[in-house]
C-alpha cells in the first residue's frame, strides 16, 4: 500500500528533495517561514526531505484552528468520540508496517523495533476507546437532606504536545489518544529529526473521521515550542525529551499558567546479584542496552555487577555483543545507526573518553563492519568494563549502544549508586530470591522497576514516569494519570425545590 504521506504532507522540490508540511485545520500547510531543517536516512547518512520550522504565527495559526474545533469536539457524544477513535484502531492496525517503515527511514531503528513502538502505542488507543468507563464521576444521593452530590471531569480545551527522535509515534501516542477521546484538541510538536510519522497519523485521523483542527501538526524547533509554551490559549503541555529543555519546558510553561507533565533523561541500571541466571542476566543486558541502539529513555546504560560474578557476566555480555549484526534497519540486522552525526560522533567521544579514563574497552562499536550503503551513522554495540562512577561514560546520558559495567560488592552499595544518581527513570534487578527483589523495589528512588525484566516499560493501563531529574511535574503519562492530566474535575452540589425547605438561612452550610 502506498503511503497517504506522498499524497499531501509532502511538495516535491527542485532538487528532488521532498518538502513536508505542517498539518493545520485537517489539511497539509506549507511551510512559510523560509526556514527549513533536513531529515536524513541515518543508515545510508542522505538528505531525503526538507522540514518547515514554524514561525510563532504558523504556531498561532495551528492553535487557533485547535481552539476553533474545541466546542463543536466537547459537546460531541462520547459514543461518536470512541467510534472515531475505533476506526483510528483499525486503520492503524491496517497499516502499522507502513508507518514502521516510516519510522526506520528517518530514525534508523529496525524493522521489528519500529513495529514493536507502534504496537506499545496502539495499546494507548484502545485503552483510550474505553473513556466513557474512564470518564465515570461518582454520585452521592442526600448528602444532605434533599441534596444530591455528583463529580464530573471535564476537558481542559487545547493542549500542546512536544515530543522526542527516539519513538517518532509512540510517545505522541501516549498522550493525543487519550486527550482527544477525552474532548481535548491538540497541537504536536513533533521531533525536527523524524517529523513524518506525525503527519502520517494526522491524515490516518482525518480518514478516520476525526473532525477538522482536533489534531494538528507544527514542524519546527524552539521557536514552535515557545509559540506553545507562551500561547494562552494552550491548556497543557506534555513533554518528553532530555532533562535540560525538560526542566525549561516545566518552569516556563507553569509560569505560563499551564498545566504541565515534563519527562526528561535517563541513566537506568540493572543490577545482577550473584544468585542471578548469568545467562538470563546477560542475554536482558544484550537487549536493554543495545536494542533500539540504546535510544531509548529506559535502556539499561550501567550494569552493576554484585560480588564475584563480574568476569563471568562480562564474558558472556561480551560473547553476545561480537555476534550481533549493525546495519540498516530494513535488512535483517539486530541494530541500526544512530539518528544523525552529531550522535555518532557524540557517542564514540564517550568511549574515547571512557578509555582514557581507565574504563576497559572490552567489545569496541567504535569501528566495525556494518550492513548498509552509504555514510551511515553507524556505532556498534559497545562494551566497557571496570568503569568508575566519576567517569563521563557513567555520570551522563550517553543515548548509544554502549554498556557500562561497574563492580560493586555488595547489594548495599548497589542501591545506594542508583539512588545517588540524578535519574530515576528505570532500573532492574536480577536475582532469583524474592526477598531481595522485594526490598529492592522498596528501597529504590525510581518510578519504573524490572524484576527480572530489563525494560519495565508499564502496559497503557498503568502509568509512564520516573522521579527525580526524569520527571518534572506530579503527573505520569497514560493510565487513569493520563486521564487525570487531560481533564479538570467539578463537584456539583444539587437541591430540587421542595415547598418543605422554604425559607431563609444565612448560616454556612452544613450537613443536615
Ligand atoms: P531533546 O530534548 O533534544 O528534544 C525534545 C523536543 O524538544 C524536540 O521536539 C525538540 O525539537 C525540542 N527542543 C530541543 N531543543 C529545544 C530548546 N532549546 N527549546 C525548546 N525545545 C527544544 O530530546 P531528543 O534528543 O529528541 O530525545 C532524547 C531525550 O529524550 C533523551 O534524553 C531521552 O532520555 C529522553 N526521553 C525521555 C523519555 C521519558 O519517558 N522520560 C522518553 C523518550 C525520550
Amino acid at each position: 500500500m502506498t503511503s497517504t504521506l506522498d499524497d499531501t504532507a509532502t511538495t516535491p522540490t527542485e532538487g528532488g528533495v521532498p518538502e513536508l508540511t505542517h498539518w493545520i485545520g485537517g489539511k497539509a500547510a506549507p511551510g512559510g517561514s523560509g526556514t527549513f531543517g533536513d531529515v536524513t536516512d541515518p543508515a545510508t547518512g542522505q538528505v531525503t526531505k526538507h522540514v518547515p520550522f514554524a514561525s510563532a504565527e504558523e504556531v498561532l495559526d495551528a492553535v487557533a484552528a485547535a481552539k476553533a474545533a474545541f466546542p463543536g469536539w466537547r459537546d460531541t457524544s462520547l459514543s461518536k468520540r470512541t467510534t472515531i477513535l475505533f476506526r483510528f484502531r483499525e486503520l492503524l492496525n491496517a497499516r502499522a508496517p507502513e508507518l514502521a517503515e516510516l519510522i526506520t527511514a528517518e530514525h534508523g531503528k529496525v524493522l521489528s523495533d519500529a513495529a514493536g513502538e507502534v504496537a506499545r502505542g496502539q495499546e494507548v488507543v484502545e485503552f483510550a476507546c474505553g473513556m466513557p468507563h474512564l470518564l465515570k464521576g461518582g454520585a452521592t444521593e442526600n448528602a444532605s437532606t434533599g441534596v444530591d452530590v455528583h463529580s464530573v471531569r471535564q476537558p481542559l480545551g487545547v493542549v500542546g504536545i512536544i515530543s522526542p527522535f527516539n519513538f517518532p509515534a509512540m510517545v505522541p501516542m501516549w498522550f493525543f489518544p487519550i486527550a482527544i477521546a477525552a474532548g481535548n484538541t491538540v497541537v504536536l510538536k513533533p521531533s525536527e529529526k523524524v517529523p513524518s510519522a506525525a503527519l502520517w497519523i494526522a491524515e490516518l485521523w482525518r480518514e478516520a473521521g476525526l473532525p477538522d483542527g482536533v489534531f494538528n501538526v507544527v514542524n519546527g524547533d524552539k521557536v514552535a515550542v515557545d509559540g506553545l509554551l507562551t500561547s494562552p490559549d494552550v491548556k497543557s503541555i506534555s513533554f518528553v525529551g532530555s532533562t535540560p529543555i525538560a526542566r525549561y519546558i516545566y518552569e516556563t510553561g507553569t509560569a505560563h499558567g499551564k498545566r504541565v507533565q515534563a519527562l526528561g533523561g535517563a541513566k537506568n541500571h540493572a543490577v545482577v546479584l550473584p544468585d542471578a541466571d548469568l545467562d538470563l542476566a546477560a542475554d536482558q543486558a544484550i537487549n536493554a542496552g543495545f536494542g533500539s541502539a540504546g535510544e531509548r529513555c529506559m535502556a539499561i546504560s550501567a550494569l552493576v555487577a554484585v560480588g564475584d560474578i563480574a568476569d563471568t557476566l562480562v564474558d558472556k555480555i561480551a560473547e553476545r555483543a561480537r555476534g550481533l549484526r549493525t546495519g540498516d534497519g530494513r535488512r535483517s540486522c539486530d541494530m541500526g545507526p544512530l539518528v544523525t552525526k552529531a550522535a555518532q560522533e557524540r557517542v564514540s567521544g564517550y568511549v574515547d573518553a571512557g578509555e582514557r579514563e581507565g574504563a576497559t574497552v572490552v567489545v569496541d562499536g567504535r569501528q566495525g563492519d556494518f550492513d548498509a550503503d552509504g555514510e551511515g551513522f553507524f556505532v556498534g554495540p559497545t562494551l566497557l568494563d571496570h568503569v568508575g562512577t566519576d567517569m563521563s561514560v557513567y555520570t551522563d546520558e550517553i543515548f548509544g549502544p554502549v554498556l557500562s559495567v561497574v563492580r560493586v560488592d555488595t547489594y548495599a552499595e548497589a542501591v545506594d549508586l542508583i539512588n545517588a544518581n540524578p535519574y530515576g527513570n528505570g532500573t532492574a534487578i536480577f536475582t532469583n530470591d524474592g526477598g531481595a527483589a522485594r526490598r529492592f523495589q522498596n528501597e529504590v528512588e525510581v518510578g519504573m522497576i524490572g524484576v527480572n525484566v530489563p525494560v519495565p516499560v508499564p502496559m497503557a493501563y498503568y502509568s509512564f514516569g520516573g522521579w527525580k531529574n526524569s520527571l518534572f511535574g506530579d503527573t505520569h503519562a497514560h493510565g487513569t494519570e493520563g486521564v487525570h492530566f487531560f481533564t479538570r474535575g467539578k463537584v456539583v452540589t444539587t437541591r430540587w425545590l421542595d415547598p418543605s425547605h422554604a425559607g431563609l438561612n444565612l448560616g454556612f452550610p452544613t450537613n443536615a
